[in-house]
């Protein structure tokens, strides 16, 4: 099934902006690659989930490929997977999915890193919380 992103909008606001991590803003976009050589930010993969970016305005912005298809959405898992987190079951929900995917981008410029692991590990922790915290 065919995520849209669009569709978890109001969720996903709600998530980042509880988080205490300043404020961040929320684009989709068809191809994310597309978008970042538009703006000058080539990657080197394609069907991009997602990324986050400041803006020259100082803005975070969270780009997210609007469109999340089963290959993109097993493709992330398996990565997940492979990096040693648990039980991906968990996260093969739409809602489930879409939060680890944003809290981990947000988690590259928290901690200002590219361990992958990390940013895996503060995503669960926030969503842990989360789930002990309705
Ligand atoms: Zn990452």
């Amino acid at each position: 099934m065919t995520i849209d992103v669009e569709q978890y909008r109001g969720h996903l606001e709600n998530l980042v902006a509880n988080l205490g991590e300043g404020e961040w803003t929320l684009w989709t976009v068809d191809s994310v690659e597309c978008w970042a050589e538009s703006v000058n930010l080539p990657q080197r993969g394609v069907f991009i989930p997602a990324m986050a970016v400041r803006a020259s305005d100082g803005r975070r912005i969270l780009v997210i490929r609007r469109l999340l298809t089963d290959d993109i959405r097993n493709a992330v898992l398996g990565g997940f997977l492979i990096r040693g987190h648990g039980d991906q079951n968990a996260l093969e929900g739409p809602l489930p999915f879409l939060e680890h995917l944003v809290l981990h981008e947000v988690a590259h410029h928290v901690l200002d890193t590219k361990d992958e692991d990390a940013c895996d590990a503060w995503a669960l922790k926030k969503m842990t919380a989360r789930s002990d915290n309705p």
